[in-house]
C-alpha cells in the first residue's frame, strides 16, 4: 500500500513535468505512484475517453459516476455500453435524498429555484460519498470548456475534497477528444451529437447555440455554470 503524501510543492513539480506530455503520461504517473484502491476515476459518460485509455493502463481501475436520479436516458444507456464493450462494472453514488424525497422536503423543482442547494444535495454529498478513503480523483475536465476551467493544472491539490486532483485531458481540445473517439471507437453520448457539449442534469441542460462555450447550455441563463464539484 502506498503511504506517500504528496505536500503542494511536489505537485507542482509533477504538473510541471507533465505539462505537454499528454494524458497517457499523466494516467501512468497515477498508477505509478497510488494503489489500485487510492484513486478513482469520475465519469460523466459523455465523451468516455478516460475510460478507454484507463482501462488500457490499469485494467481494474475504479471508475464511478453520480447518479442525480435526474440524468438523460442517453446517459444511462451509455453507461451500459461502456460497461458491455470494456467489460468493466463502474460504482455508483447516489444522494441521500431521491428525487420525490427532495421534493417533499423542499418543495418541487428545487433545481429552479436554488440550484445551488440542489447540487449540493443531488451532487456534492454524493461527490464526498464516492472520494471517501481516496487520496486521488481523475475527472475529465477540460481548460477549453469554459473560463472556469481555462487554468485549471494537470495536477493539482482539490482543495475543496482534500485529496489530489488530476485532469489528464486538461490541454486537449474537442477535436482533439474526437479525434481520440474515431480512432479508437470509443462509445459516446449521443447527445453530443445533438448540440450538448456538456451533458449533466436533465432539467440544467441545453444544446448551445454555434460559438457559445462549451459548458453555456449548463443552468442557461443564469450565473451558474458549475455545480461545485470543481473549484
Ligand atoms: S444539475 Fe440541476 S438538477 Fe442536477 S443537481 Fe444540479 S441543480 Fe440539481
Amino acid at each position: 500500500m502506498s503511504t506517500k503524501e504528496w505536500t503542494d510543492e511536489e505537485l507542482r513539480a509533477v504538473n510541471a513535468s507533465l505539462e505537454g506530455k499528454g494524458p497517457d503520461a499523466a494516467l501512468r504517473w497515477v498508477v505509478d505512484n497510488f494503489d489500485r484502491d487510492e484513486f478513482a476515476l469520475a465519469c460523466s459518460f459523455s465523451e468516455c475517453v478516460l475510460v478507454d485509455m484507463l482501462v488500457g493502463i490499469r485494467p481494474g481501475a475504479r471508475i464511478f459516476y453520480l447518479d442525480t436520479g435526474l440524468l438523460f436516458k442517453e446517459t444511462y444507456e451509455v453507461i451500459e455500453k461502456v460497461c458491455c464493450k470494456y467489460g468493466i462494472s463502474v460504482e455508483r453514488y447516489t444522494p441521500r435524498l431521491t428525487v420525490a424525497e427532495m421534493e417533499r422536503e423542499y418543495g418541487p423543482e428545487l433545481w429552479k429555484r436554488d440550484p445551488d442547494q440542489c447540487c449540493e444535495i443531488r451532487k456534492t454529498s454524493a461527490m464526498r460519498a464516492a472520494l471517501g478513503g481516496l487520496k486521488l480523483w481523475i475527472t475529465g475536465l477540460r481548460r477549453e470548456e469554459s473560463a472556469t476551467r481555462a487554468s485549471a493544472p494537470i495536477v493539482g491539490r482539490d482543495v475543496r475534497f482534500g485529496i489530489v486532483k488530476v485532469n489528464p485531458i486538461a490541454a486537449w481540445t474537442r477535436k482533439e477528444v474526437w479525434d481520440y473517439i474515431v480512432r479508437n471507437d470509443v462509445p459516446y453520448n449521443p447527445l453530443l451529437d445533438q448540440g450538448y457539449p456538456s451533458i449533466g442534469c436533465k432539467p440544467c441542460t441545453e444544446p448551445v447555440k454555434t460559438g457559445e462555450d462549451e459548458r453555456a447550455g449548463r443552468w442557461a441563463g443564469r450565473a451558474k455554470i458549475e455545480c461545485g464539484l470543481h473549484k
